[in-house]
């Protein structure tokens, strides 16, 4: 979430920018420029000399960034920017967005390893894209006079769904991932919010709305809860618009214009420019002509089923699933010693059984298992990763049906659930009847 700013004068001007000046120190820092006029810089400490050691092609990604962002707004809205960036096993990891820098922080070998690369690899540009969406151009009920006043969340799609994708857009616009990472990103997104069951009673605009109450919440039940999903699905939701205002305009025009025109103008120093969701509209129409007003009440209360694709369809690709985990899945799995068996058995779990989470309406809910149960056997043998995988697999051949030993609260009870499906993993294909919009979408420019 963002401080509150209120523009401009005396002690509140001073007050905030001392809020949205976070300063970083460390034994182990490295200063790295990425461009000048005005300065753009990385400011990283970390937890070791060997931590700061990446690759030249990491910071040559970075200074694309910055590249591909004033070509994709028009102008900035800072009078110079530092990522101020803590690579630390000891701190909290979080992004955090400021108008003229922002704080993130990750594991100690964030930079180095290429794994955690992958997984880190969205962060600061989305915090980058703050500086433009959610720091110049601010919800109107986000930008409170003083820090006294309650902040209204309702604007969140705009403030954190658009800044998700267009994060994402400059991610991969500037090789921080390639093609085909930023396609896996995409598919894991669409298929996650098309295995959403919470969707069928809390819309879209409710978790903004709801999230004071919501963003501390655990993981266990986040599927039938909901989580902060005007991230994600917002992402699909704001490629849906990207893909109507293509079409629309005979590929002439793209999101590209609306950011040219919503947060582009004057370079110059910090300004907060408040909208409403009239603005937005307005916006988009001058863009190209359509209902926004119509398509935007939908997508933000309707009940589904299943996740808004229309971005992804429209955009030439479409969402299939097979054995095979993506290298973006596998690093996940390894990385947070998880199974992600969402969309065979609707099952995630940490690698020693216990349950995260569990999809209603699939397999392994439907026989009434849940969260906080671990499974302990898997068809007779000790539970591990890979004893669940070739049970998946051998029940595509055999018409046993899967049997779960699981513990719950000193209980055992076997589940057998008939399921043959084996494992599923989603990816994009291309759907050839289409043009390949969302290559061009993220080509750099
Ligand atoms: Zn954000």
């Amino acid at each position: 979430m963002s401080s509150p700013t209120k523009q401009p004068s005396g002690f509140r001007q001073d007050g905030n920018t001392l809020v949205d000046s976070p300063v970083i120190t460390g034994q182990y820092m490295r200063v790295v420029p990425l461009a000048q006029n005005p300065l753009r810089e990385m400011d990283i400490a970390a937890d070791s000399a060997a931590a700061l050691d990446a690759p030249p092609e990491v910071v040559d990604h970075y200074k694309n960034l910055i590249d591909q962002a004033e070509k994709l707004f028009g102008a900035h809205h800072y009078r110079e920017y530092h990522f101020v960036y803590s690579l630390s096993d000891h701190v909290a990891h979080f992004g955090l967005e400021h108008h003229e820098s922002n704080d993130s922080r990750v594991d100690e070998r964030g930079m180095v390893n290429p794994g955690k690369r992958l997984l880190f690899a969205g962060l600061l540009p989305h915090e980058y894209v703050h500086s433009w969406n959610g720091k110049y151009r601010r919800p109107a009920d986000l930008s409170t006079p003083d820090y006294e006043k309650p902040m209204q969340t309702d604007l969140l799609w705009v403030y954190e769904g658009l800044t998700s994708y267009l994060g994402d857009l400059l991610t991969a616009r500037s090789g921080i991932r390639t093609p085909e990472e930023a396609r896996d990103q995409l598919a894991s997104i669409a298929a996650d919010l098309d295995h959403r069951s919470g969707r069928v009673w809390r819309n879209l605009q409710d978790t903004a709305d709801g999230v004071p109450d919501m963003q501390g919440a655990p993981r266990q039940w986040d599927s039938w809860r909901r989580p902060l999903d005007y991230y994600d699905e917002d992402v699909l939701n704001w490629l849906w618009v990207d893909t109507i205002i293509r079409q629309q305009t005979q590929g002439k025009k793209s999101i590209d214009d609306f950011c040219h025109l919503f947060h582009g103008g004057q370079s110059g120093p910090p300004e907060v420019k408040a909208y409403t969701f009239d603005d937005v509209v307005n916006a988009l129409n001058q863009v190209t002509a359509y209902d926004w007003r119509g398509f935007w009440t939908e997508r933000l209360t309707n009940h589904g089923p299943g996740a808004p694709l229309g971005g992804v369809t429209n955009s030439g690709w479409k969402i299939v699933y097979d054995d095979t985990r993506s290298s973006l899945m596998k690093t996940r799995e390894e990385e947070r010693n998880t199974i992600d068996a969402s969309y065979s058995i609707g099952l995630y779990l940490r690698d020693d059984g216990s349950l995260v989470d569990t999809i209603e309406g699939m397999t392994a809910a439907a026989a009434g298992i849940g969260p906080g149960m671990r499974v302990v056997a898997v068809n007779g043998r000790r539970f591990t990763a890979d004893v669940l995988r070739d049970a998946l697999k051998a029940g595509k051949s055999s018409s046993q049906p899967l049997e779960l030993l699981v513990e719950n609260t000193d209980y055992y009870k076997t589940y057998k659930l008939d399921y043959h499906g084996g494992e599923k993993y989603p990816h994009l294909v291309r759907d050839d009847s289409k043009p390949d919009m969302l290559s061009d979408i993220i080509k750099p420019r």
